[in-house]
């Protein structure tokens, strides 16, 4: 028989229970709130020591990018480049050209060989862009310079750029930087001690701002585009800052791959993607032509900072910093090179199918994963939240019943 001086202490204990446990006030003292701005502080100082250390200048026989603003400076000096004037038609080709030919006499007892050919493309594509409609070109510009080793190559990688501007701009970020970028990697990959498995053709095309007539005339028409494998397209939608990759594939993950493999500043996106191949933003880039025309599967990377500025007589050099020159130097020799050596290049539709998932993290290093495991992941991550909200719901209605029994004790 239970002793009801039991009873009523277990009486007690339980009205007790019902009075909530105070709650201690949720602020932070003083000295908690200062050291967690200090910690916030510490982590963003070590984040920029981390990015500046990236940026240092490279010894000489890497990426020199004081090299690729001289060349930025000497293209944007003549100023706008519209497809047809003199400035871009024969200023800036005659620069490209004398530029080119100073790396092949540099490097000519290197192991690799450097061909020049200007093309003049003619020709007319249909366009499903801007509500679609038909391009016709007549002669325009291409100086397509192809790198190999000296026993000759039969899989080449595809650099472009664009050195052509809009009529009330320098053009800086759009696209001579790029152009700049790729005349200093060729130096580089020309005088490397070792030779390549691989070439690189580097397209300088003289027709992309109406509408992509160039890249069109050299996919469609030069005899060197059989032998392209995949593209990278060094293009922008900004002026200065990090370049980021916003568009690869279609499909081919390797190439996503050997990005987050070998860039030694990797930025990368895919929503970026994602928004870009919606049609939200009415702009475009060779990579389309590329993709549509040549089949072949690339990456798209982009100057983003400063948008508002893009297209505009804005666009000059002094709003690139040398650094944004280094990072993208750097990351585009490192990337061409991890792709020259590599096995995917030679047979690339064997490593064909699949998309990848990919972004990065805090700009220090870029996650990327197939889209599978991406899909597996949103099944796991919804299946987690049902759960949870399921047992919250049963705990709440537990809770309460408790409560009921406790109250008509
Ligand atoms: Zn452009």
């Amino acid at each position: 028989m239970p002793d009801c001086r039991d009873e009523a202490a277990a009486l007690n204990g339980l009205r007790r229970r019902k009075h909530k446990p105070e709650v201690r006030a949720g602020l932070l003292g003083e000295s908690s709130a200062v050291l967690l701005l200090l910690g916030f502080v510490c982590l963003l100082w070590l984040l920029v020591l981390i990015s500046l250390q990236q940026l240092v200048i490279s010894s000489p026989g890497h990426f020199n990018a004081l090299r690729a603003r001289k060349h930025l400076e000497q293209i944007t000096s003549v100023g706008p480049r519209t497809v047809g004037s003199p400035e871009n038609e024969i200023t800036t080709v005659n620069y490209l050209l004398d530029q080119i030919e100073q790396i092949r006499t540099e490097s000519k007892t290197g192991p690799h060989s450097i061909t020049v050919d200007v093309q003049r493309p003619t020709g007319s594509f249909s366009i499903d862009f801007l509500g679609g409609f038909t391009s016709y070109y007549d002669r325009v510009t291409n100086i397509a310079v192809k790198l190999e080793p000296k026993t000759k190559a039969q899989h080449f990688m595809l650099a472009n750029c664009h050195f052509d501007s809009v009529a009330n701009s320098p053009g800086a970020s759009d696209d001579a930087v790029s152009c700049s970028v790729m005349l200093e990697v060729l130096h580089s990959l020309a005088n490397l001690s070792t030779p390549l498995k691989h070439g690189v053709v580097f397209l300088f095309n003289g027709a992309e701002e109406n509408i992509l007539q160039a890249s069109h005339g050299f996919i469609t028409q030069h005899p060197w585009a059989q032998q392209v494998r995949a593209f990278v397209n060094l293009e922008a939608a900004g002026v200065g800052g990090k370049e980021v990759v916003f568009q690869t594939g279609p499909e081919n993950p390797w190439l996503v791959q050997a990005y987050v493999r070998a860039a030694v500043h990797p930025f990368a996106s895919v929503v970026g993607q994602e928004v870009f191949q919606s049609g939200v933003i009415p702009s475009d880039t060779d990579f389309r032509i590329y993709r549509d025309f040549g089949n072949i599967p690339g990456i798209d990377l982009a100057f983003i900072e400063n948008g508002f500025i893009y297209h505009t007589k804005y666009d000059t050099p002094e709003r690139i910093h040398t650094d944004s020159i280094q990072r993208a130097g750097d990351n585009i020799l490192s990337v061409l090179k991890h792709l020259l050596m590599s096995d995917e290049l030679a047979d690339s539709s064997a490593y064909r199918h699949g998309n990848m998932v990919f972004f990065d993290l805090l700009g220090v290093t870029v996650v990327a994963y197939p889209a599978r495991v991406g899909t597996i992941i949103n099944y796991m991550a919804a299946v987690a939240t049902v759960i949870y909200l399921g047992k919250k719901c049963m705990l709440t209605s537990n809770a309460a019943s408790y409560n009921d029994v406790i109250i008509s004790l």
